[in-house]
């Protein structure tokens, strides 16, 4: 597996591998800390391209204020053990230098889509997504590029970006990974104690509960709403961000469940956030 840190030794490793007829080339963009999740989805590349790169890049300006920018988990070596264990050809690790050249200004923002959901609460925080998943796919030029349904919304940003852009890279979306209690893993969880592990599973019991009841046919947002809340307002040390129904392409809220809409939801368990999702059938 071969390690690269500017976007012109990616790019040319891409030019080499695509456009030759039944060669395909995939991109995995991640943010390092690395876990199961993240190995799926390099699976998913493995299985569907001839060709895989992951990029481990934390961007910055996805960061808001505040947030856990500096005390993110980089794990270099462990990350590169796991991209090379799972099959990646490549992995791009650039500076953050490589990705905002001195001066830069340049950002994509996705309008009021890049407003909605973590939107409200991190603002600019898909304006910063958008911008760098811009960048890796104009660096690497995949055919596919794969990320994972545990950020839903992200995925709805990204799908519209892609088309607006018109980028010729298909976007593929990965079921999300879970530990055996349920809980989504997130490069986040690393954060938790153990105490708050255990009340950080009200979210995964809020997604169980809300399935439960859609394939019982009850469809009224209200009240998967209020059946979700209900759930997440007694457990101590857990404060909620947003519970929300919404259409998955607009991410904006529906009455009632339709098959492929998104319940999403969001908390902060101590001074963690942590989401979880399901789109409904
Ligand atoms: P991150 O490193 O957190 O930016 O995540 C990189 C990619 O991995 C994103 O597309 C995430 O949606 C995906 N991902 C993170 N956690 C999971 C999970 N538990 N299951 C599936 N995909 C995941």
């Amino acid at each position: 597996m071969e390690i690269v840190r500017t976007v012109a030794e990616l790019r040319s490793w891409s030019r080499a591998n695509h456009g030759i007829p039944g060669q395909t080339v995939g991109l995995v963009p991640t943010m390092g800390g690395l876990h199961a999740g993240h190995a799926s989805l390099l699976r998913a590349a493995r299985a569907a391209c001839s060709h895989v790169a992951m990029s481990l890049f934390v961007n910055p300006t996805q960061f808001g204020p505040g947030e856990d920018y500096a005390r993110y988990p980089r794990a270099f070596e462990a990350d590169c053990a796991l991209a090379e264990r799972e099959g990646a050809d490549v992995v791009f690790a650039p500076s953050v230098a490589e990705i905002y050249p001195d001066g830069a200004e340049t950002l994509v923002d996705v309008g009021d889509l890049g407003r909605r959901l973590d939107g409200i609460s991190r603002p600019g925080h898909f304006r910063g997504v958008a911008t760098v998943v811009a960048k890796l796919l104009i660096a690497a030029e995949p055919d596919f590029a794969f990320f994972g349904q545990k950020d839903a919304a992200q995925v709805a940003v990204l799908r519209r970006m892609v088309v607006d852009l018109r980028i010729a890279t298909e976007i593929v979306v990965c079921p999300i990974v879970r530990d055996a209690d349920g809980l989504a893993l997130s490069s986040r969880n690393a954060y938790l104690s153990t105490e708050q592990r255990g009340q950080a599973l009200a979210l995964s019991r809020v997604i169980r509960q809300v399935e439960g009841l859609v394939a019982k046919d009850e469809r009224r947002g209200q009240v998967l709403l209020d059946a979700g809340r209900r759930v997440l307002v007694c457990v101590p040390g857990l404060r909620v961000d947003y519970i929300a129904l919404v259409d998955w392409a607009t991410l904006e809220p529906v009455e009632t469940a339709f098959p492929g809409s998104l319940f999403a939801v969001a908390a902060w368990v101590g001074a963690t956030r942590l989401i979880d999702n399901t789109i409904l059938r």
